[in-house]
């Protein structure tokens, strides 16, 4: 499997870093989890074969986390011609077909019907859908937004996780426990704390109650980065720990 972290940043504007969204590679499946703005051009920055995504899986319904999801299907529909006739599957938790059809509303009926068919999935936390090609998606709640969800890609004996969104829970670190990357959401400094998102001390908590073998952090909000995270998290773990920044690469070698 490959992880490309695409988006690295939040809302909070700054140039190196667009809103979140990951690309994953496992087998044939060629899967974007989030689709935040300035997404779809990171994919086409940095060459990634934006046309032959399978799969776009929401992990929660924030701006930063999906508002580029009409600009890609826009692209696949005008972007290229002709344009793209595959089928995509949007997996995302409870409600997002109703959210794609108020952004149909909005922008038109292209969006439900852009001339290769969009399959909708909603996933119950706890459950598995298949991907194809061996690989497989899981998802687990989180507590962010009511919808938030975490998901867990397998295939070949790898699990790559990755937080979305999150305050900190210790049910997550147990269901995290030994993948081979933990993607982790790292979005503020501790005297900015809010129950909806982590800081570096509680990423540092997650990674030593979870014992990814490689821990990646992203979603960083400027001022978390005027600490020094590594250091606070490497007071709590002591395996290998990256801050991710787009365009990041992570070959995860199968069984
Ligand atoms: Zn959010
Ligand atoms: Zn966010």
């Amino acid at each position: 499997m490959k992880l490309i972290t695409l988006g690295t940043g939040t809302v909070a504007l700054v140039g190196e870093r667009v809103c979140a969204g990951h690309y994953v590679e496992a087998g044939a499946v060629r899967l974007l989890i989030d689709c935040g703005s300035g997404v779809t051009h990171r994919l086409a920055e940095l060459g990634l074969p934006w046309r032959e995504i399978t799969h776009v899986a929401f992990t929660h319904f924030h701006l930063d986390h999906v508002s580029d999801f009409a600009t890609l299907v826009f692209a696949w529909k005008y972007g290229d011609l002709p344009g793209r006739s595959a089928p995509l599957t949007l997996i995302g938790p409870s409600g997002t077909a109703a959210l794609v059809g108020r952004i149909a509303d909005a922008f038109g009926e292209w969006l439900r019907a852009p001339g290769f068919p969009i399959n909708i999935v909603e996933i119950e936390p706890g459950s598995r859908i298949e991907l194809g090609d061996g690989a497989s998606i899981a998802a687990t709640k989180v507590p962010h937004t009511e919808e938030s969800v975490a998901y867990s890609i397998e295939r070949g004996g790898r699990r790559v996780v990755y937080t979305g969104d999150t305050g900190y829970d210790p049910m997550f670190a147990e269901w995290a426990r030994g993948a081979d990357v933990l993607l982790c959401e790292c979005s503020l400094p501790t005297e900015m704390a809010i129950p909806s998102h982590l800081t570096p001390e509680q990423c540092g908590a997650l990674a030593a109650a979870a014992l990814p073998k490689h821990f990646v952090l992203t979603h960083f909000y400027p001022p978390v980065e005027r600490v020094d995270i590594r250091a606070i998290v490497g007071a709590h773990y002591a395996g290998p720990v990256t801050l991710a920044g787009d365009g990041f690469t992570f070959e995860i070698e199968e069984d």
